[in-house]
């Protein structure tokens, strides 16, 4: 890798998978700035939604809760609005946390059809199970600017504080250890099927070993989609 950032790669779009924790967040802002892309979190929009109380976020806030998926028709109609009333990342997209099940992974490949927007390629970020449950417990995020830290790990500067921006940082409400649990679960058996879905797909599929410092993912993952 060498020259100017992403040269050469052009405007890409992108899933990110990988369990809770797995890092598909850190990594994904730093691949979406790095490149340009729009991310599309579809937990921290779901978030915000529940934050403002709107009828989006009141759909889906006792299954967030509970460390259960929200319901397939409640993400499509997120996913339709960014991708079709109101298009966003057209410049190039990285889906982060979505899709999570097989019927959703079908809808998407659907609606990228129809758009004429193919997937670009899908990163896996993998991290074995007994680590996710010490890093997710350890999290902490500023809910202004979005920054991810991690109390074992990746301290802030200054206890409880964001370094980039000052504000007091938060816990995620599911990221207790018993909703942890749950979500792992979950994760295994409607999302981890999705590995085998698009390994056997069309799509480059890049499986990238996330239990290595930060910086060294961030480099797998570049060394990956510019392959
Ligand atoms: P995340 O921030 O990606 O871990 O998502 C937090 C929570 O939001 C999940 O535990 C689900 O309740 C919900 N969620 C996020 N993305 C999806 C999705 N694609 N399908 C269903 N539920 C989702």
């Amino acid at each position: 890798m060498s020259g100017k950032v992403g040269e050469g790669v052009g405007k890409m779009n992108l899933v990110f998978l990988g369990a809770p924790g797995a890092g598909k967040g850190t990594q994904g802002a730093l691949i979406a700035e790095r490149y340009g892309l729009e991310q599309v979190a579809t937990g921290d929009l779901l978030r915000d939604a529940v934050r403002r109380g709107t009828h989006l976020g009141q759909r889906a806030k006792s299954y967030m809760d509970a460390g259960e998926l929200v319901p397939d028709a409640v993400i499509l109609d997120l996913i339709r609005e960014i991708f079709v009333s109101d298009p966003k990342g057209e410049e190039g997209f990285l889906l982060d946390g979505f899709p999570r099940n097989l019927s959703q992974a079908e809808a998407l490949d659907r609606l990228l059809t129809d758009l004429d927007r193919p997937l670009d390629a899908v990163v896996l970020i993998d991290v074995p199970d007994e680590k996710l449950i010490q890093r997710i417990s350890g999290r902490r995020n500023c809910p202004e600017c979005g920054a991810i830290y991690n109390v074992y790990f990746e301290p802030p500067k200054a206890e409880g504080i964001c370094d980039r921006c000052g504000t007091k940082l938060v816990q995620r409400a599911d990221d207790n250890i018993e909703t942890v649990r749950h979500r792992l679960e979950v994760y295994k058996k409607q999302t981890e099927p999705l590995i085998a879905y698009y390994e056997e797909s069309s799509v480059p599929f890049h499986r990238i070993d996330g239990d290595q410092p930060p910086p060294d993912v961030e480099a797998a993952i570049v060394r990956g989609l510019e392959s």
